[in-house]
């Protein structure tokens, strides 16, 4: 039996509670949710932006990711995206690529003053902030050690088991798409709690870390226009690989063979990326990247 400790309010007294199975499904909150990358968001729904076919101005019908308006500051690319929803609004937010550990208190904070200040770069408008949100999404590399239970009987789901794409650290998308597996992995945990995870972890994943972690230390200084370069370079090759092969990237399903066609694009375009790998990435880490993405290949032959 699985027991936990809960203590429902503080102060009152502590009550056992006990189970076959404890499921985490505490998001980022998890003491387990030890994924090595982070993506601290911020924005929300805003009203006010102008629209229109410019590069400032929001389409209603026209989402828009991974958008800069500066190369690195501060040691990190900012990333902007947009989504339009509801007749004049349209959902914005500000991000970026982080190791867990360089993320300390109050950055979110100091991501939504930058939101304030800078928002104007990237969409003109008299913008108003209808509803804020805001949090910390984490993501695994899948070059370290994953997020892990800390017993047999416990078993971690969503963003505290960080499974989904490091790329997008699109979890919510992820866990729909998964929400089948997902039950059935836990209704043979009930059944029988020793059993291993059977948890499935999309093929792609095993590349779209290395290129997170990429994004997690971008070069700063007379370097800090490398990471707009590379940006540039990959959206231009998945724009000529065409919208299947980007739709399929985006959710989860690319192919390794099509990842590693990618990849081989994007280095022969802009060949600099090998020089900005090696200075990421420690060595182990592209041996593991390199090993996992050969391994995905033969088992997809
Ligand atoms: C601003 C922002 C935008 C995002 N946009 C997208 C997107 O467009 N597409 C997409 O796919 N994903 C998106 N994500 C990521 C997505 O929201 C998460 O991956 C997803 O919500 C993870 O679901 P979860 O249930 O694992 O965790 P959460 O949604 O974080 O839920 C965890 C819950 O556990 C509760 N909790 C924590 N600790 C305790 C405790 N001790 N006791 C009781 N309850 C507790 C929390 O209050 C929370 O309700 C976004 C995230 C953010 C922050």
């Amino acid at each position: 039996m699985g027991l936990a400790v809960a203590e429902a309010r503080p102060g009152a007294a502590p009550r056992a509670l006990s189970a076959r199975i404890l499921v985490d499904a505490r998001g980022a909150a998890s003491p387990y949710a030890t994924a090595d990358l982070v993506c601290p968001t911020v924005g929300g729904v805003l009203a006010g932006l102008e629209e229109g076919d410019g590069e400032r101005q929001i389409r209603p019908d026209v989402g828009e990711i991974l958008a800069t308006t500066e190369d690195v500051e501060e040691g990190r690319q900012h990333l902007w995206e947009a989504f339009p929803g509801r007749r004049g609004e349209t959902t914005v937010y500000l991000f970026y690529y982080a190791r867990s550990g360089d993320v300390g208190p109050g950055a979110l904070l100091s991501l939504y003053a930058r939101f304030f200040r800078l928002l104007s770069r990237y969409k003109e408008g008299d913008a108003r902030l209808v509803r804020p949100t805001f949090g910390f999404i984490p993501g695994w590399s899948r070059l370290s050690a994953a997020p892990r239970a800390p017993g047999r009987r416990v078993r971690l789901v969503g963003d505290a088991a960080a499974r989904h794409s490091p790329l997008t650290f699109c979890g919510f998308g992820a866990s729909v798409r998964e929400l089948a597996a997902t039950a059935a992995d836990l209704a043979r945990a009930v059944e029988d709690p020793g059993a291993p995870s059977t948890a499935h972890d999309a093929p792609v994943h095993s590349g779209t870390g290395a290129l997170a972690a990429l994004m997690a230390r971008p070069a700063g200084g007379a370097r800090a226009g490398e990471m707009n370069a590379l940006l540039n370079t990959a959206f231009a090759v998945l724009h000529a690989m065409g919208n299947d092969a980007y739709a399929a990237l985006l959710r989860d399903e690319m192919q390794p063979a099509d990842f590693v066609r990618f990849l081989r694009e994007t280095a022969a375009r802009r060949p600099e990326v090998y020089r900005e790998v090696v200075s990421a990435l420690p060595l182990r880490a592209i041996g593991r990247w390199g090993a996992g993405l050969a391994r995905e290949l033969y088992r997809a032959r």
